[in-house]
């Protein structure tokens, strides 16, 4: 050996250590991934199986069928020809079909619109909670639809064993769910261990300014105070969460807010020849540019987190060792979600431009311009952050910002621990049990919102099945419930009220 090849060999030595040192690292990493992933404990929590409850599923189906039949169609003001007639009838009918309810639950009219009952509970020192649905519906016709639907929206057809038409789903199957089985039980004299309210909104499609406002007024002024509410929200979902063989009941612990603002800048007007070097058309769309290009920043919030460490035990082995281990791959995930508008909407407020208007003839400088953008609160930001955020991204003295209207704030996101998700979760694992249960974020706005400053915790979750390609019936074309999917919403509903402690 020569004096030369000496250090070679010993670079060679040194490079072939490192490379064993990052092999074991890598050996080392690849077991601890892993390692998680298989061990990972399911979170499901187990349920002593109840025997399916024998009903008469067409019966059943039928009531809600003529729920559907009524025209309950809200307007802001509640005045439309022939809006108050319908929900008059709407009431009359459910006091027709469900006789006991009405004469035992002391259903009260709130503000000549929503529809309150109150069922005694044995221990009157417990907090009561409350089951909300509503009773309005949106129009049957869709704007821009491609096609018509297959039965007419409030024609009640029951037809290849579903239950069509507007408010199978949206809300009418809650409403009925809920009445069906309290008739159920006060036929067998039962009593629930905490009184239950019910409250059925007017107006839920049309912000519940006549409606639940006005019923949470009451509560407060009677000193309510709500140990838990259940509104609709989500659903058990199938073929909805990528990855997941089978269906899973996903509880709304929380709801995005929602906050709109509008953008001017003014300008001097003038010939269209000769303009200026900015415009307020220039400068407004390089605006409305920026808060595109820069959006709110991206973090899961508390129930998306919650919502993994309930499904990962349950996903394949593929995916389990990169949620397993959120603690490496927490960006990768998020950045994921951002990929595509429907999880984006989950990690982050978004920012959506709505509406611009500008200018009145073609060869006329517009006076000013002014565009609306739409906010959607992810729980942990504010309008305040929104506004900030705005104007930052912006940095143009030049351009108004304010409000629309006053902003709807994200809700509160509730507890799992509590007593009202146990026992969700658990009435969930015993009517459907092929369902694993977790926590989910909302993205639209419901009824239960105002609720939040009288109740401890507000889930959101109406027990029906929907599969990801029906999505689109929900004020779409084509809404409608199986027969029996409705049926075992009225079991939940039914096994909810006996579980309640
Ligand atoms: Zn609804």
């Amino acid at each position: 050996m020569t004096d030369e090849q000496k250090p070679k060999r010993r670079v060679g030595r040194v490079v072939l250590r490192l490379l064993g040192v990052l092999l074991l690292c890598v050996v080392v990493l690849g077991g601890v991934l892993v390692y998680r992933a298989v061990t990972l404990p399911s979170r499901q929590i187990a349920a002593a199986p109840v025997p399916r409850l024998a009903l008469d599923e067409t019966a059943v189906a039928q009531r809600l069928a003529d729920a559907v039949r009524i025209q309950t169609v809200s307007t802001p003001a509640g005045d439309a020809a022939g809006e108050k007639e319908a929900f008059t009838e709407f009431r009359s009918l459910l006091a027709k079909n469900y006789p006991r309810v009405h004469a035992q639950l002391s259903p009260q009219l709130i503000n000549d619109c929503a529809l309150v009952f109150r069922w005694e509970g044995a221990n009157a020192s417990a907090k009561p909670v409350l089951l909300m649905s509503h009773m309005d519906v949106v129009p049957g016709e869709v704007p821009f639809a491609s096609r018509k639907w297959t039965h007419p929206p409030f024609g009640g057809v029951i037809a290849d064993g579903y239950i069509w038409g507007r408010g199978t789903w949206d809300d009418k199957a809650g409403v009925i769910g809920i009445l069906e089985a309290a008739e159920l039980l006060l036929a067998e004299n039962h009593k629930p261990a905490r009184t239950t309210y019910f409250s059925f909104g007017c107006d839920e499609e049309v912000l519940g300014q006549r409606g639940a406002i006005k019923v949470v007024e009451a509560f407060e002024k009677q000193g309510v105070r709500f140990a838990w509410v259940l509104d609709e929200g989500f659903a058990v979902t199938h073929n909805l969460i990528p990855g997941l063989q089978g269906p899973a009941t996903l509880i709304g612990l929380a709801e995005k807010g929602y906050f709109t603002i509008e953008l001017s800048v003014d300008g001097a007007g003038g010939h269209s020849s000769t303009p200026p070097r900015e415009t307020p058309i220039g400068i407004l769309s390089n605006a409305i540019a920026r808060l595109e290009q820069q959006q709110m920043p991206a973090r899961m919030p508390r129930t998306m987190v919650q919502m993994f460490d309930a499904l990962t035990p349950e996903m394949p082995f593929g995916q389990k060792i990169i949620l397993a281990n959120r603690w490496l791959f927490d960006p990768l995930i998020t950045r994921s979600f951002l990929g595509s508008a429907a999880t984006a909407a989950s990690v982050r407020t978004t920012t959506a431009p709505t509406m611009m208007n500008a200018g009145v003839k073609e060869n006329v400088l517009p006076q000013g311009a002014s565009a609306i953008v739409n906010f959607r609160l992810r729980p942990g930001d504010t309008s305040a952050d929104v506004l900030a955020h705005v104007d930052r991204v912006i940095a143009d003295p030049r351009i108004k910002v304010k409000a629309v209207a006053p902003p709807t704030e994200a809700s509160r996101e509730s507890t799992i621990a509590g007593e009202g998700f146990q026992t969700l979760a658990r009435t969930s694992r015993q009517i459907f049990p092929d369902a694993v249960v977790a926590p989910g974020l909302v993205l639209g706005a419901t009824d239960s919102r105002f609720f939040e400053r009288i109740a401890d915790d507000v889930y959101r979750f109406m027990p029906i099945r929907i599969h990801a390609q029906d999505v689109v019936r929900f004020h779409g074309i084509d809404e409608r419930i199986s027969v029996e999917g409705h049926a075992d919403g009225v079991r939940f509903y039914r096994q909810l009220l006996l579980n309640i402690r």
